[in-house]
């Protein structure tokens, strides 16, 4: 094939955009251990999961077998909004590091709420408006997901209440304005809504909220209303399938020059950006079609696949959720209020976790000054203002970038940009201040969040 020069930007056209979504599970030799119902420790059917989650989005959380799922044109025509997304050649960035690897970042902040979230909201909310829902319910910890959700559920008209962690609604007043420019109603949590909330307010009054109690309430309200179900942005299978279009259009962006990546990077908070990155090129690397590498990056404060269980443990921490075999830190495992955003979660996806158990990809977990120092670096050089989140892949395309500077190897290194840090700017201040702190979990830390893992015989 002629040699054609690789433009900064990749854009595929409308009619390029994916027509299916790419199922990971299908692709997987080994499948990961199915979620338990907590009352029977029986794995959860369709019958045990369609009360709490979309009909719809429930087949597509068990289904194993099917490797394309067909992405309904309603979906596609939202996503021709802000899709394509571009595939982004970093030369700027290559050039003040000096290194002879190629570097390209899918960048997926280029919509009003500010990540990839978008891709998933927008499947979910459609699912509960084919089905004839009115209303869904949800939690947002920093907001991006509400956020998202919110322009979602505005596009098909549907009723959206979002239980936002009461710190994190009093913090980022602009995203709750955001949200509810949308339509959406924004509760901050603890609230006297439901009863768990209320339970919350009784034994802490002037709590500040926490993601765990905010689920709580999402799930409560949405199994309690008629015409109503609860969606979840991340950790889910059917989010991860919503999201491989991320590396379906990477791939095919890429596919364009004739590039297989060396090796793929990206963030892990619950795993559902970095899924749907890998999925394409992992199916390809368990087929034995490729070679390439697969990097999940988490903050040191939070970190569950390096120094996690690979257990049944509860998805929430208030346990009212089913079982996932997941790495996890505990579901009472308290992070340190710094701020890597949404990051702070104490489990892991089930199929990544299973990837990981595996060693079909390697885990790293960053220390936060060295993430802002690499977003500063890429702010710099790229123009644009990383996410926090974003910014733990940032770290760790710059760190191999660097390595190939050493050893003079000209791998091809793709990352996950996946959005944008406008609403973090109180953490950019304390980075700019100096004020900054790393914080990494003591053993005994870790101690206090396994002691929350349940004890059933199926973690013997
Ligand atoms: C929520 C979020 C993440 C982490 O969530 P995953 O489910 O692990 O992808 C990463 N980056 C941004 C910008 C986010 O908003």
């Amino acid at each position: 094939m002629a040699k054609q020069p690789i433009p900064y930007k990749t854009y595929l056209s409308e009619e390029e955009i994916p027509r299916q979504w790419y199922n990971l599970n299908a692709a997987m030799k080994k499948k990961h251990e199915p979620f338990l119902n907590p009352a029977t420790l029986k794995a959860c059917s369709a019958d045990d999961l369609k009360p709490v989650f979309c009909d719809d989005c429930v087949e597509q959380e068990l289904n194993m077998t099917d490797l394309y799922v067909d992405i309904p044109e309603e979906i596609r025509d939202f996503y021709k909004m802000y899709r394509p997304s571009p595939l982004v050649r970093a030369y700027c960035l290559e050039k003040a590091l000096g290194t002879p690897a190629e570097i390209y970042y899918k960048l997926e902040g280029n919509n009003t709420s500010g990540s990839h979230k978008l891709n998933s909201a927008v499947a979910q909310a459609y699912y509960a408006k084919k089905q004839g829902l009115k209303s869904v319910t949800t939690e947002t910890g920093a907001g991006q997901w509400g956020t998202a959700l919110s322009m979602a559920t505005a596009y098909f008209g549907l009723d959206l209440i979002v239980y936002m962690v009461k710190v994190s609604s009093e913090q980022k007043p602009h995203r709750k304005e955001v949200m509810r420019t949308y339509g959406a109603q924004v509760i901050p949590s603890p609230s006297d809504t439901t009863a768990a909330g209320r339970k919350i307010l009784a034994e802490f009054p002037g709590t500040g909220g926490s993601l765990g109690c905010a689920i709580s309430e999402a799930v409560e309200k949405a199994v309690t209303s008629d015409s109503c179900r609860y969606v979840l942005g991340s950790v889910l299978d059917h989010v991860i399938l919503h999201q491989s279009i991320i590396g379906l259009e990477s791939k095919a962006a890429l596919d364009k020059y004739g590039i297989t990546p060396d090796l793929v990077i990206g963030c892990v908070g619950g795993g559902s950006n970095y899924g749907g990155l890998i999925a394409p090129f992992m199916g390809d690397k368990i087929a034995g079609k490729n070679e390439t590498e697969f990097i999940g990056v988490e903050p040191a404060s939070c970190p569950s696949l390096t120094r996690g269980k690979f257990v049944y443990d509860f998805c929430d921490s208030a346990k009212i959720t089913p079982l996932a075999k997941m790495y996890t830190l505990g579901c009472g495992f308290m992070p340190a209020p710094n701020h890597a955003g949404g990051l702070r979660y104490h489990g892991m996806s089930p199929i990544v976790s299973e990837l990981y158990h595996e060693g079909l990809m390697r885990a790293v977990a960053v220390e936060q000054s060295k993430v802002f120092e690499a977003a500063e670096y890429f702010a710099r050089t790229e123009g644009i203002l990383p996410a926090p989140e974003s910014s733990h892949a940032i770290r760790v395309a710059i760190d191999e970038a660097l390595k190939c500077k050493e050893t003079g190897k000209k791998k091809r290194i793709l990352f996950g940009l996946t959005g944008t840090g406008y609403f973090d700017m109180s953490a950019y201040k304390q980075y700019n201040d100096g004020t900054m702190k790393d914080y990494i979990p003591t053993d005994e830390d870790l101690a206090k969040g396994f002691a929350s893992i349940p004890d059933i015989p199926q973690n013997k």
